[in-house]
């Protein structure tokens, strides 16, 4: 059986001072800390839509992400528009296969791993099911650590824009498809920190 929970007791802990307040008027929505006044708030399952829809909204924005061009680039007098897979597949058949990897790992296995991941926890916690609580716990953090890291692709552009420029090899510009890409991270991002964990431990134990 899981541990008697604050809300079960009656008790909400304040976010900003970390007073542990008595919570006498559950579903009021106005109550608040008596040490600091800010507003208090027991789990937050009512932003689980509002997870779902910036989720969504960031699927959207992966597709002219990846379909539009990230950037063009003008070197011995040819220039062209790539994509990041086609990014990817040129550094790749150009021998650099470090970048190459940075790039796929930054645009497709990140963003893709973070929307099952989303999706997952949203499901679950919707369900309230009791279904490897710890191991959906692990994977929140592990969404977040991964937050940090996701600008790398957009990263990436700037800096291969600024090598080329440095060497005078051509000229390097981003094109609209990144813009995108930016959004996913932040839509990603943002659709995490709406996600309260605290939903992963509510609902009966098995
Ligand atoms: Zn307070």
């Amino acid at each position: 059986m899981l541990p008697p929970q604050a809300s079960h007791m009656g008790l909400t802990r304040c976010h900003i001072c970390g007073m542990t307040c008595v919570n006498d008027r559950p579903g009021i929505g106005d109550l608040r800390c008596g040490r600091c006044r800010a507003p208090l708030h027991g789990v937050r399952a009512d932003r689980i839509g509002a997870s779902w829809a910036l989720l969504l909204a960031a699927l959207i924005c992966y597709i002219p992400a990846n379909v539009m061009p990230v950037m063009y680039t003008q070197l011995l007098g040819n220039g062209s528009e790539s994509t990041i897979l086609q990014g990817v597949a040129e550094f790749w058949r150009s021998g650099s296969y470090g970048i190459a990897l940075v790039i796929f790992i930054a645009s497709v296995v990140v963003p893709c791993t973070k929307f099952v991941t989303l999706g997952l926890l949203l499901v679950s916690a919707q369900r309230k099911t009791p279904w490897k609580r710890r191991e959906r716990a692990v994977l929140y953090r592990l969404v977040e650590v991964v937050g940090y890291w996701s600008m790398l692709d957009v990263l990436v552009v700037a800096v291969v824009a600024a090598l080329v420029k440095f060497r005078a090899l051509g000229d390097v510009e981003p094109r609209v498809g990144i813009l995108f890409f930016g959004a996913v991270v932040i839509l990603t991002m943002l659709s995490a920190m709406q996600f309260d964990p605290r939903l992963n431990w509510s609902g009966e134990d098995s």
